[in-house]
C-alpha cells in the first residue's frame, strides 16, 4: 500500500519519501513487503534479526533517517517492517524514521547525520549505539530482535554476581 505518499528528490539528500496527505499519529504509513532474504548485510537491506537481513519491495529504502523521526517500525504477520507514524505528519512532509529503530550496527553510512533535525546525534548510530533515553522514546516502534538482542548482550556481558567482565575472560 503505498497510498498517500510518494517519493521526491531533494536538494539536501538524496530522494526520500513524502506524504501527500494528512496522517495521524498510530496509522500506518506504509506496509511491508519483503522482497528477498539475502545472506548479509547491504546498503538498503533491513535487519530483522541478528544475522537475518531482507530486502523490501517499493519504498522501503527510500524513507531517509532522521536523529527525530515521524514513523518507527511495526514488525507485520508477514515478518516485514510496517512504518507507522508516531506523530501526526502533515501532507507534504518527509516521513523519515530513525534506522537504529532497525539496524543493530550501521555499517554502510557515512558518519556525519544531515539529518537537520533538533537533537541530531551527529552520526547515524545504529541501535547498539543509541542512547537509552531514546530507547525509551522509541518504545513499540523498534523492530522486535533489537530487544532481544540486548537481552542476550547483557547476558553475555554479566557474571553472576551482576558486574560487567571483560571480554578476554568471557568462556
Ligand atoms: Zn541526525
Amino acid at each position: 500500500m503505498t497510498a498517500g505518499i510518494e517519493m521526491r528528490s531533494t536538494s539536501a539528500k538524496s530522494d526520500g519519501v513524502f506524504t501527500t496527505r494528512l496522517f495521524r499519529a498510530g496509522e500506518t504509513v506504509l506496509v511491508g513487503v519483503i522482497e528477498k532474504r539475502l545472506s548479509k548485510n547491504h546498503s538498503h537491506a533491513s535487519q530483522v534479526g541478528e544475522n537475518e537481513y531482507v530486502l523490501h519491495t517499493g519504498l522501503t529504502s527510500k524513507f531517509n533517517h532522521s536523529c527525530n523521526p515521524n514513523c518507527g517500525i511495526r514488525l507485520n504477520a508477514t515478518g516485514a517492517h510496517d512504518f507507522i507514524a508516531i506523530r501526526d505528519i502533515r501532507m507534504g512532509d518527509e516521513a523519515t524514521f530513525d534506522y537504529a529503530m532497525r539496524n543493530y550496527s550501521v555499517d554502510y553510512f557515512p558518519p556525519a547525520c544531515k539529518c537537520g533535525a533538533k537533537g541530531c546525534r551527529g552520526h547515524i548510530t545504529g541501535w547498539k549505539d543509541l542512547p537509552e533515553n531514546r530507547k525509551v522514546d522509541y518504545a513499540g516502534y523498534v523492530a522486535p530482535y533489537l530487544l532481544e538482542m540486548d537481552v542476550k548482550l547483557q547476558r553475555r556481558s554479566r557474571n553472576k554476581d551482576g558486574q560487567e567482565i571483560s571480554s578476554m575472560t568471557v568462556c
